[in-house]
């Protein structure tokens, strides 16, 4: 029905509206009647929510999904900002009351209490306005996923059957180059016993020096293997109390002699309040690692990263930020894919383990982003995870 051809039609009838009788209006009328029930049709057939919004977040279209997943009624339209249906929305995109949505690309994955406990992904996306519209007219398309699904599994930390497999061929590899290792190892070692025999020639004194290398070397390899392996068996965190500022500046220090070769500052921001949490103290390290390092790779010399605590009532919120490449709409809602990468060396693993690290702490990965603009990184800790209350 929108086909090119019956579109351009409707296109030159709209063109000269001015010079249109009754009965020709009234058709065009009609027309457009009928394109939009045919749209609505689609777009509430959609299984996805799909809202628009404008920079104050007011609810401007809705479709079924959407009006389903947030709990919307039919004469709310116009009426209802997102932040009224999701309140902890606006506090994590940082804006305060009043404040107008800035027109970057942003991912955040919300739990909804109401009308039905339900997690969803949230995408925001600047609306492309024609050209002639009005400055100051920003609209925004918001996405609503479900992933309560995904998010309630069993196996919560095993993103996709992707990783699924990978892991057990990583495994598998790094079972098979152990076999070989230890028997170099066991030769090696009955080389240096019949060598110790043979009488300390000079000959001799040279092999047994080589033979220690080999041995090193081994060695080093062997826990390659080992790291390796643990770096890809998600495990249980081992929950402590732990200052999340104190865990930053340990892990800005570790990466200080990256940061220097590669000509970028680090400037910390503390909150008014200690952000101090039950956590994993060498996985929220893991987590902070890998943030800094996407800015880090993001950005040329002179850059600089900007990590400001915030928090509120609830949460806190640890902000990211770097002046570096940005990510495009189109990769935005890739970037959690395990093996997705757009660098020549990257592993695509970084934010799948930070957001499944964050999952197990009761928080969350949120982005935002503007290509050539830079990036924002929010890292939301819960005061309380929720694994604890329960417990209580
Ligand atoms: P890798 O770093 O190995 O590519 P990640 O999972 O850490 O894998 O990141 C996935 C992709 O997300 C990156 O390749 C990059 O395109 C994008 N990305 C992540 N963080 C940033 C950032 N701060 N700035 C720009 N792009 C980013
Ligand atoms: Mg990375």
């Amino acid at each position: 029905m929108i086909s090119g051809k019956k579109g351009s039609s409707l296109d030159r009838a709209l063109g000269r509206v001015d010079t249109l009788d009754a009965t020709n209006l009234a058709n065009l009328v009609q027309r457009l009647a009928r394109e939009r029930s045919f749209l609505e049709t689609i777009f509430n057939t959609a299984l996805e929510g799909i809202l628009v919004i404008d920079k104050h977040g007011l609810i401007e279209y809705a479709n079924l999904a959407s009006r389903k997943m947030i709990g919307l009624k039919d004469g709310d339209l116009g009426d209802l900002t997102l932040w009224r249906m999701i309140p902890e929305l606006r506090s994590s995109l940082g804006l305060e009351e009043g404040d107008r949505l800035q027109s970057s690309v942003s991912s955040r994955e919300l739990e909804l209490a109401y009308p039905e406990r339900r997690y969803v992904r949230l995408y925001i996306l600047p609306f492309e306005e024609s050209e002639d519209s009005e400055e100051g007219e920003a609209r925004f398309v918001v996405i609503l996923s479900d992933i309560t699904r995904e998010k309630q599994s069993t196996e919560e930390f095993i993103e996709s059957e992707k990783v699924t497999s990978i892991l057990l061929l990583a495994a598998g590899v790094a079972h098979e180059l152990g076999n070989p290792l230890n028997s170099i190892t066991i030769h090696l070692q009955l080389m240096e016993r019949q060598l110790a025999k043979a009488n300390g020639t000079a000959a001799s004194d040279r092999i047994a020096s080589s033979l220690e290398v080999c041995l090193e070397e081994v060695a080093r390899l062997d826990g390659i293997i080992k790291n390796f392996l643990e770096a890809i068996r998600p495990q249980e965190p081992d929950f402590q109390t732990l200052n999340l500022y104190e865990a930053l500046e340990e892990t800005i220090e570790f990466q200080s002699g990256e940061l220097e070769d590669r000509g970028i500052k680090v400037e910390l921001e503390a909150g008014s309040e200690h952000p101090v949490v039950r956590a994993d103290k060498q996985q929220i390290k893991q987590v902070f690692f890998n943030v800094t390092k996407n800015a880090m790779e993001a950005m040329q010399p002179g850059g600089i990263i900007k990590v400001k605590v915030e928090s509120n009532d609830e949460r806190f919120y640890l902000r990211f930020g770097d002046s570096g490449s940005g990510i495009s709409q189109d990769n935005l809602s890739q970037v959690f894919q395990p093996y997705h990468t757009t660098k020549k060396t990257g592993t695509g693993l970084g934010l799948m383990i930070v957001q499944r690290i964050m999952r197990e702490h009761g928080g969350q990965v949120g982005i935002d982003s503007k290509e050539d603009i830079g990036t924002v990184v929010t890292l939301e800790f819960p005061k309380q995870n929720p694994k604890f209350k329960m417990l209580e």
